[in-house]
């Protein structure tokens, strides 16, 4: 095993504001990505060093956003800053019957122009990378040209023999519409060798009738390696030719928060993997790390409360 794995994100991580408008709020940050990110360096045990590339602009709040993932462990020399463009912004707001409802401020973000360069931090590095982790966010939020930048950056990597991993978050407004959708997440699946498919993301993306027909087009995709995650479902892993595995999630009786449930999986799952466990030990972890993060509030949750699992 190398020591360390370098593990390339790309996403974006954005402010979060969480309180009733005109009211105090709380300030913190997040992005699907960049909790796993975060996870995946809490759980590489000193093995794994985790980059994140993204882009901020030369504001304050930027400045402060990158002093705080420095605190979190990611390495940032991946990270461009961009002068007048700015970090998103999102705000949950908790409604009467206890819903939390997103409003997002992201359309013109800085993260949005990463690949607006002729050669980005990431590409320039791209023989440096042992693994590198993207989702349906990633793509997202990105313009055709930079999609197929990203994609063929993947591709290089993929060729060399770095592990190239597509987890398949799905946000219908972040797209023009559904059948460009369909498209960028089909040559992200035809790139990456390790697919991780939330059956539910699935369903949506393709308009299958039923989760039952979501998970069995899911099962036929041909990456090397596919889990899929099934809520509180066994999850399902295959790798390579062998066979399909069953794997039980927790019981979890006190489900408080499931934002990153998936995120938090991810990191588990690749924490192990990366590492040289089995699909079905990584994915047993997986489930005990989401499980973790379900039953506590907010995406990232105290390291103190997941200390016992490292
Ligand atoms: P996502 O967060 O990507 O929408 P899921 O809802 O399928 O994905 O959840 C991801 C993982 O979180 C599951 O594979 C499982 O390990 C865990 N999980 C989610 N909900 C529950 C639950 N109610 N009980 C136990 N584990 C859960």
């Amino acid at each position: 095993m190398k020591n360390p794995i370098k593990v390339a994100f790309f996403g974006e991580c954005m402010l979060e504001l969480n309180g009733t408008a005109f009211g105090a709020m709380q300030q913190s940050y997040g992005g699907d990505t960049f909790n796993t990110a975060v996870y995946l360096t809490r759980c590489g045990g000193g093995d794994i060093k985790t980059w994140y590339a993204t882009a901020l602009g030369d504001d304050a709040l930027s400045l402060e956003l990158e002093r705080r993932w420095a605190q979190d462990g990611l390495a940032l020399d991946l990270v461009r800053h961009i002068p007048g463009r700015m970090p998103g912004l999102y705000q949950i707001q908790v409604d009467a019957q206890g819903e939390r409802k997103f409003s997002f401020w992201r359309d013109d973000s800085a993260a949005k122009a990463y690949f607006e360069i002729a050669e980005t931090p990431l590409e320039a590095q791209r023989d440096q990378w042992d693994a590198f982790y993207f989702s349906g966010i990633s793509l997202a939020i990105l313009s055709v040209e930079s999609q197929n930048r990203l994609l063929a950056f993947a591709q290089a990597l993929r060729t060399r023999g770095a592990t190239v991993v597509f987890d398949n978050n799905y946000r219908p407004s972040l797209w023009p519409d559904v059948a460009v959708a369909r498209d960028c997440f089909s040559r992200a699946f035809a790139v990456a060798d390790t697919v991780l498919i939330t059956a539910d993301d699935h369903l949506a993306l393709f308009g299958f009738d039923s989760l039952a027909l979501a998970v069995a087009a899911a099962q036929k995709l041909d990456a090397f390696e596919v889990v899929i995650k099934r809520g509180a479902a066994p999850t399902l892993v295959r790798s390579g030719s062998g066979p399909w595995h069953s794997v039980p999630t927790q019981t979890v009786t006190n489900v408080v928060d499931t934002t990153a449930a998936g995120d938090s999986f991810a990191a588990g799952y690749l924490s192990r993997r990366l590492r040289g466990h089995s699909p079905e030990d990584a994915t047993q972890f997986g489930n005990r790390l989401a499980a973790r993060v379900i039953a506590h509030r907010g995406a990232i949750i105290p390291l103190a409360v997941m200390a016992d699992l490292l």
